[in-house]
């Protein structure tokens, strides 16, 4: 005999992982959309007015969480602008083809769209820093990069806020990872629904409470268009041992993913326990609790062939980063990120090959990027990069795809992160 939905007299469907209800599809969708509702109205995430960033990767968490905002802002008036945003990290067969996703999703769901790229960036792809480092630490780099690109996607755009697919199990794994590491700082804030009020540009999790399973369940039933493929050079294996310890907790105590994210907001931390003080990297402004930020200590790293100096997790390894990094002192101090990927240039008369470089100033003398390791091979000829400027983009070309007349640079607008004079983005 058919079971009953808990809801209504229709016949059930489904079995709600998160509270063990029989459902029918329409109550399960109501359901899920009202718990949404009620975690975005009881923790003020979005206010009249205000645009919201939807970090998008094509995959299902991102895919529902533009479908949900765009559904939720029209029922229930929220008054907000919505805008996709997405980082490519350069990883061919995998990026290339769930960006493509968020691209139908763009047209599906009537959203604008922008795409920001590691290469237009840092100048350099994750294709090519995996070739560089191998598949051991390439999440780290991913990781930092992808961090600090969202961010500075989102200031491009003008964002009041960025909004993130960060779901329950997401979270959880999270809490277990960070007191596995015993940090303390990060353990503090993981929990946080919103984090960054303090600076200019807020995220927050409309997912905090949302399982992943009902996440993919609703994704299904409703037919929803997402990326499901693995990333090429996954897997983080550290995430993945926490979720794997979770996956298993969860046969024993299903409500564990929830009263994980409960002990975690609970915690308290001495007040003898230091915390790391946050303030601006010297030479891109972004937040840092260093005087150089990770992603441009990895940079360094990467721009001078030595990679592993930018994880540095030997003594020696800092060691050598912190000469280096000093050895370049007053010069580099007022430097971007990405100045730092036009280290080794040299001077060729070619034509600016950058794809839809809008330059005023294509005759003048162009550069390969042409970069040795120790040995002396070639580490930046990937794409025989030839620019119209030295990469600091004095002529107002290069990494701005195309300029209007007049209107600021990609570099120039980035530029408000050395500005900056206090920390303006939390993570
Ligand atoms: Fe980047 Fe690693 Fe995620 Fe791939 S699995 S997108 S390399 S963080
Ligand atoms: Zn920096």
């Amino acid at each position: 005999m058919p079971t009953t939905c808990a809801s209504c007299n229709e016949n059930a469907i489904l079995k709600r992982p998160k509270t063990g209800d029989a459902l029918c599809k329409e109550c399960f969708y109501f359901a899920f959309e009202e718990e949404i509702h009620h975690t975005i109205v009881n923790a003020d995430l979005l206010q009249r007015g205000e645009t919201i960033a939807i970090g998008a990767s094509g995959g299902k968490d991102s895919t529902v969480l533009a479908y949900m905002m765009k559904l939720l802002n029209d029922r229930y008036d929220y008054g907000v602008n919505l805008v996709l945003l997405s980082v490519d990290e350069g990883i061919t067969g995998y990026r290339d083809d769930s960006l493509e996703t968020v691209k139908r999703n763009q047209v599906q769901y009537d959203l604008p769209l922008k795409i920001i790229s590691y290469e237009e960036l840092y100048g350099w792809t994750m294709d090519a820093i995996v070739k560089q480092i191998g598949l051991k630490n390439n999440c780290t780099f991913c990781g930092v990069f992808r961090r600090q690109a969202l961010d500075r996607g989102a200031l491009l755009l003008k964002v009041d806020k960025i909004a993130t697919g960060h779901n329950a199990d997401d979270i959880a794994e999270t809490v277990i990872m960070n007191v596995l590491r015993g940090d303390i700082g990060r353990l503090r804030r993981c929990t946080a629904i919103t984090t960054g009020t303090d600076g200019a540009l807020p995220r927050c999790k409309p997912f905090k409470y949302t399982y992943e399973k009902e996440i993919v369940m609703y994704a299904y039933f409703k037919n929803l268009d997402y990326f499901s493929t693995e990333c090429i050079y996954s897997p983080n294996a550290y995430r993945g041992f926490a979720r794997a310890y979770i996956k298993d907790v969860e046969k024993i105590r299903p409500s564990a993913i929830i009263d994980i994210i409960h002990s975690g907001e609970s915690l308290s931390v001495k007040k003898e326990v230091r915390m790391p003080v946050q303030g601006v990297c010297e030479r891109c402004g972004y937040i840092s609790s260093n005087p150089v930020c990770k992603a441009c200590v990895m940079l360094e790293g990467l721009n001078k062939g030595l990679p592993r100096l930018g994880i540095g997790k030997t003594h020696k390894e800092r060691r050598k980063m912190n000469e280096m990094l000093s050895e370049q002192g007053d010069s580099s101090a007022s430097s971007s990120l990405s100045d730092m990927s036009s280290l080794g240039e040299s001077l060729s008369n070619k034509p600016c090959d950058r794809s839809g470089c809008a330059c005023l100033n294509k005759s003048a003398q162009s550069v390969t990027v042409l970069q040795t390791d120790q040995s002396g091979n070639n580490i930046r000829d990937r794409a025989g990069q030839l620019r119209c400027c030295s990469g600091d983009n004095q002529s107002g070309c290069c990494r701005n795809s195309q300029p209007a007349t007049g209107e600021k640079t990609v570099l120039e607008k980035l530029s408000i992160f050395n500005k900056a004079k206090k920390p303006v983005i939390d993570f």
